[in-house]
C-alpha cells in the first residue's frame, strides 16, 4: 500500500461562532488580499510539515499527555507583516497559551521533531497578499481556548482545507490557593 507524506501541524482551531463573528467584521471593513475561509481560522502552535502517516498514531499518544489550560485569547491588534499576512494577535498572550506551546515544543523536539526556532507570536490570519496596513481600527475578540488539535493540511487543487486528526482538551484553571484534584 502506498502511503503519502501529510503536511501535519498542531493548532487552536477557532470555534465557528468566533469565526462568524470574525468573517463578518473582515467584510465590512477590509476590502483587498486573499481572505482565509472561515473554517480554516486558527492559530498555528507548532508546524511540523511533511511527515509519514505512520507518525500520526505517535503524535496522537504525545498530545494526550500534554497539561494543557484553558484561558481567554483576547485579539486586539491588527498587523501586517512581510509578504502581506494580515492577522489578529493579541497585546497580552495568557500565560496558559504560553505554556501549552512550550509543553507542546518540547515534547515535539524530545521526539525528534525539527520545529521553527523563531519566538512564539501566536496569530490568526486573516488575510495572504495584503496590499497595506489596513486603516480601520483593530477591533477586539475574545477567544475562549477550550481544546488544542492536530491537522493535516490538504490542497485538492481547489484550495486549502485542514483535516483535524484529533483534538485534546483544555482544563479549566485551578481557582487561585487550591490544589489540583
Ligand atoms: P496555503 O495552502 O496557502 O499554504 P496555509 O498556509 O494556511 O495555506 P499550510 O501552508 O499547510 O496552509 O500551513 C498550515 C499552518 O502552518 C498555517 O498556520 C501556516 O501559517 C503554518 N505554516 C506553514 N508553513 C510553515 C512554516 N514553514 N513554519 C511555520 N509555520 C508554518
Ligand atoms: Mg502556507
Amino acid at each position: 500500500m502506498t502511503t503519502y507524506p501529510l503536511r501535519l501541524f498542531f493548532a487552536l482551531p477557532c470555534p465557528p461562532h468566533l469565526a462568524a463573528a470574525i468573517c463578518a467584521w473582515r467584510t465590512d471593513a477590509l476590502s483587498a488580499g486573499k481572505a482565509v475561509a472561515a473554517h480554516n481560522l486558527h492559530l498555528t502552535l507548532a508546524f511540523l510539515g511533511s511527515q509519514p502517516a505512520s507518525c500520526v498514531a505517535p503524535l496522537l499518544a504525545l498530545a494526550a499527555e500534554i497539561q494543557g489550560k484553558r484561558s481567554t485569547l483576547q485579539l486586539d491588534r491588527l498587523g501586517l507583516w512581510r509578504g502581506g499576512l494580515l492577522h489578529l494577535a493579541p497585546s497580552r498572550v495568557p500565560q496558559a497559551l504560553e505554556r501549552l506551546q512550550q509543553q507542546l515544543h518540547a515534547r515535539l523536539l524530545a521526539a525528534g521533531y525539527v520545529l521553527e526556532e523563531r519566538a512564539f507570536r501566536p496569530h490568526l490570519t486573516l488575510a495572504r497578499h495584503y496590499p497595506h496596513q489596513p486603516n480601520c481600527p483593530a477591533p477586539t475578540f475574545d477567544w475562549p481556548l477550550r481544546h488544542f488539535a492536530l491537522f493535516c493540511s490538504e490542497n485538492d487543487g481547489r484550495g486549502t482545507r485542514y483535516r483535524q486528526l484529533g483534538q485534546w482538551p483544555l482544563r479549566p484553571a485551578t481557582p487561585a490557593g487550591r490544589s489540583a484534584p
